[in-house]
């Protein structure tokens, strides 16, 4: 094959990641759907989510006790007139004024009357007869959330790109939405390519290799909000490789796994130049994954298609990922973009290590109230698919350091 020279673009960790959500920022919105409530678990809303009416609708009550003024509180023991008694969910509100000198019996979530501002926790209360004894003063709005206090009617609780987790979901149903409208998932095609890689379902002979890359990448583009596409394993041959690529770029993004390092049959990124690829960077100085691509094909959006070439090595095809698939899909999903975010946590034991890239070391963060450790799992390399298993987030090593002792705090990347 005629090599299409790709000419190297290899940046640092900050740059490559400041790329992707430049292009993850410039998305035009995706398509939407309207599912039921509980369908829309986990997607991404497409409009805003707006209060029907004031949050709470009345002045309600967040203990047990009795509706008070104040004033009738402000010096203790004191004894009130109980007038009456109102329960969460009444139907009519009470008719009858609450004068000085009385009080309402009142319930956890019902609606404190005008005249009362204060509720006095039946904990600090003894009953005689029709009155009660009240040995604790309480201040003007304790124990009352004023009516509109969460939110006002017609305010908006929740923006377009926002992901339905149970919170916003439990929101949704505060104001009544039984369906929602959502983003429609991106379709993220999945290329492995690879002459030793064998599909789970075959024998592999002594040199080969069964593909768990195409697996990883499903798992990770689904949590992300987009829907894999596994396309067929692609040999390491220019032709049957280019008509998969092809194949990929169908959909709304394509993920190709190997063929993007140094090697004579790394062919990804020749097939893509064929093809009059952009390359944005075609690697980051980053360990695991220095090999990673990124770039588009075709002109002008929205008929662009982006793709990512990320390292065959698994550790490094899932770190990758993380860093700079994720974003993408996300975004391609309608989600608002949001940067990485570190956990800091003590360091168990010293790492050693060469300087000059960002390295993300798979180790496990075990966290108590007071103080929580991260401990690097040991590992034979980015092949190593078992101490990844075993980990739980990644230990961030800065380029610049060599050395970082047990005790120092390290910023984690959380998994
Ligand atoms: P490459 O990036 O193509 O040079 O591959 C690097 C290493 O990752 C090689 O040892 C491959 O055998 C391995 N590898 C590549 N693709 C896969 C895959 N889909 N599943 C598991 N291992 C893979
Ligand atoms: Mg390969």
């Amino acid at each position: 094959m005629a090599a299409t020279p790709v000419q190297s673009l290899v940046l640092s960790f900050h740059d490559a990641r400041r790329v992707v959500e430049e292009h993850a920022s410039g998305m035009p919105s995706p398509e939407t759907e309207t599912l039921a409530l509980l369908h829309a678990a986990g997607r991404i809303l497409a409009e805003p989510i707006v209060a029907d009416r004031d949050i709470p609708p009345f002045p309600r009550a967040t203990r047990d006790g009795y509706a008070v003024r104040a004033a009738d509180v402000a010096s203790v023991p004191v004894t009130l007139n109980v007038i009456g008694e109102i329960k969460a969910g009444l139907l009519r509100p009470v008719s009858s004024r609450m004068n000085p000198g009385e009080a309402f019996a009142i319930m956890t979530g019902a609606p404190v009357p005008p005249e009362a501002d204060a509720v006095v926790m039946i904990e600090y209360t003894s009953a005689r007869g029709d009155s009660i004894e009240i040995t604790k003063s309480f201040s003007p709005g304790e124990n009352i959330v004023p009516q509109g206090a969460e939110a006002r009617r017609g305010s908006v609780l929740l923006e377009p790109g926002t992901r339905l987790n149970e919170s916003a979901i439990a929101l949704a149903a505060s104001i009544g939405k039984e369906k929602v409208r959502v983003f429609a998932r991106p379709r993220v095609a999945v290329l492995t390519t690879g002459d030793e890689i064998v599909e789970i379902d075959e024998q592999p002979g002594p040199t080969q290799i069964r593909n768990s890359n195409s697996y990883s990448l499903a798992v990770q583009i689904l949590e992300a909000g987009g829907e894999p596409v596994l396309l067929p394993i692609a040999p390491d041959e220019p032709r049957r490789l280019r008509e998969l690529i092809e194949q990929g770029l169908q959909s709304d993004l394509l993920i190709m796994t190997g063929g993007v390092s140094m090697g004579r049959y790394d062919l990804v990124e020749q097939v893509l130049a064929e093809l009059h690829a952009d390359f944005f960077f075609t690697g980051a100085k980053i360990q695991p994954g220095r090999p990673v691509v990124f770039g588009c094909c075709g002109q002008a959006l929205p008929s662009a298609k982006y793709f990512f070439g990320l390292p065959g090595n698994p550790v490094s095809t899932m770190v990758t990922f993380e860093l700079f698939a994720k974003p993408m899909i996300e975004a391609l999903g309608g989600m608002r973009a949001r940067p990485l975010a570190f956990l800091h946590a003590r360091l168990k034991s010293e790492i050693r290590v060469k300087t000059g890239l960002t390295r993300f070391l798979p180790a496990i963060h075990m966290g108590k109230l007071e103080g929580s450790h991260v401990e690097i799992v040991p590992w034979q390399g980015s092949g190593d698919i078992a101490a990844q298993a075993r980990a739980n987030c990644y230990v961030v090593v800065p380029p610049d350091r060599g050395h970082i002792p047990a005790g120092e705090w390290v910023a984690v990347l959380q998994r």
